[in-house]
């Protein structure tokens, strides 16, 4: 069995009646990516503020690397690494003197040109903080991260604010940090980020896990199907017959769609309520489930929302 780097049991926060984390308990293997994913207000940044020792927590239990402090410990801090906001960064700090001033702040730390390298920053370099893209900025914040070569990083919402593009080059930054044998503890609210980063995934709502596993067991646990959408030729009167079948949902101004199991089956049903009522299925599409469709099926809300 892998080494558990991280447990958490029985997790509690309040803040006067909001019960922001309630009874949260989970572990991380060492070198495993875990997301922590849901909805603005889960109790995901409280959560993960409690274990960096930012917040107190109410109770509840945190064992680090196999150890149980009282409370979080210099030789802890010193093999976690937590990324800032970006309001943390000094302005006129170019990119080197950053990491360099970050770095002088432990005992053990990376080279700047090291972590340089690692983040793609080699061009901006010599930039000051205030002129890097949004991009650029949170590849900074990952460096400044793992300036110390932490054990276990943790990163709050690393590609909030990007662009597609800037996006996919952070997710692969990350995913190195992985083939170095870091554990990475990753929140979101980006579905597809911890789609295409984690090992395993945590979907967080009003403070409390509801689900838990990798992203294929989730999906099997909702169901093993898929959702045919289409579009219907006429905009009036949706036939009586679609909107009994199991699962029909309008979900957005004619488009429609519908959970199947077998896909064939579901068309040739459609298709002859078609033929009966005289009107034209168009654009289907056909699409797997995805962590969206587990949190709404569990929910019966939308992770955006
Ligand atoms: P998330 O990171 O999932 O968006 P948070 O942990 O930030 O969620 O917040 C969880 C809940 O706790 C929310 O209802 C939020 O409004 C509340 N909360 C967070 N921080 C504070 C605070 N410092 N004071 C009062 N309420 C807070």
């Amino acid at each position: 069995m892998s080494e558990c780097v991280l447990k958490v049991t029985d997790l509690k926060k309040r803040y006067g009646e909001v019960r922001a984390v309630d009874g949260i308990s989970f572990e991380v293997k060492k070198g495993d990516v875990l997301a922590i994913l849901g909805p603005n207000g889960a109790g995901k940044s409280t959560t993960v503020e409690m274990i960096e020792g930012l917040r107190k927590k109410d109770s509840g239990e945190i064992e680090y690397f196999g150890e149980k402090p009282v409370h979080i410990t210099k030789e802890v801090k010193e093999r976690m690494g937590v990324q800032l906001q970006k309001s943390a960064f000094l302005d006129n700090l170019t990119v080197k003197e950053t990491l360099e001033f970050f770095g002088g702040l432990y005992k053990k730390a990376l080279k700047s040109s090291e972590l340089i390298d690692m983040m793609s920053l080699g061009e901006k370099q010599k930039s000051k903080v205030k002129n890097l893209s949004g991009g650029q900025l949170q590849r900074l914040a990952v460096a400044v991260s793992i300036v110390n070569d932490p054990d276990i990083v943790f990163l709050d919402e690393p590609t909030t604010g990007l662009d597609p593009q800037a996006r996919r080059m952070l997710w692969e930054k990350i995913e190195n940090l992985k083939v170095q044998g870091k554990t990475v503890i990753i929140t979101t609210h980006y579905m597809e980020e911890a789609e295409v980063l984690a090992d395993e995934i945590i979907i967080f709502d009003h403070g409390k896990i509801i689900a838990r596993g990798t992203l294929q067991e989730l999906l099997d646990s909702v169901s093993k199907g898929k959702y045919v959408e289409f579009s219907l030729d006429k905009v009036d009167g949706i036939p009586e017959e679609l909107k009994k079948i199991e699962g029909f949902k309008e979900i957005e101004k004619n488009r429609y769609s519908l959970p199947t199991e077998d896909v064939e089956k579901t068309l040739s049903i459609i298709f002859n309520i078609s033929h009966k009522e005289n009107f034209y299925i168009e654009n289907i599409t056909i699409r797997k489930m995805n962590l969206e469709d587990v949190f709404l099926v569990l929910t019966g809300r939308s992770l955006r929302d």
